[in-house]
């Protein structure tokens, strides 16, 4: 590591502690004198996501925590809980071995999660990552929803379940279809 002050290749090592995952070392410039600090951390094998018209890109947490954060906007989840996600979901990733990851493989771990954390975020993420293509599809997710809420009764983790006034907002952010509308009032005034 060159010394940052005068450029010069060689510094001795005056202190070195562990820090979150890594090491940090306090050196000394053997030229010039000037301390300074690095970071030394351990850098996992590449990862990159075949994205869905084939193209390869590495793989970018920060963009993973911006569509998990878009989703999660103003919903009353325990503050860090999005970073937890994007940690989880990454260690899945390097756990698996592998060193290519479809991005729809992604999408589905981020909405695994997101259902078991709160159902307005899900339909968020998913509508976004899924594009509902057609209005059934997005129906069906919803319907999914509210049948596998009827099956567990008992469950009170979850927050409450689509209000209007969000699938109003999500149908006016996508198609403005009558029909849409209708179709989701009608399945969550029952
Ligand atoms: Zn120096």
């Amino acid at each position: 590591m060159d010394c940052p002050y005068c450029g010069y290749r060689d510094s001795k090592v005056i202190d070195s502690r562990d820090v979150n995952k890594g090491i940090r070392r306090r050196r000394q410039c053997l030229s010039c004198g000037a301390r300074f600090t690095t970071y030394e951390r351990l850098q996992p094998a590449s990862l990159y996501v075949i994205k869905k018209d084939g193209r390869r890109e590495e793989f970018n947490r920060n963009k993973l925590l911006t569509g998990i954060r878009k989703a999660c906007e103003k919903r009353p989840l325990p503050t860090g809980i999005v970073d937890k996600l994007a940690d989880d979901i990454e260690a899945e990733f390097y756990h698996m071995g592998k060193a290519e990851i479809p991005s729809a493989v992604i999408g589905d771990m981020v909405m695994e999660r997101l259902k078991n954390l709160d159902y307005i975020a899900y339909i968020r993420f998913a509508s976004v990552y899924r594009e509902f293509a057609d209005i059934t599809a997005l129906k069906q997710a919803v319907d999914t929803l509210v049948t596998s809420q009827a099956g567990t009764p008992h469950s009170t983790s979850q927050l409450p379940l689509l209000p209007n006034e969000e699938l109003e907002a999500l149908a006016k952010s996508h198609r403005r279809s009558r029909k849409w509308t209708r179709l989701i009032n009608q399945k969550t005034s029952n």
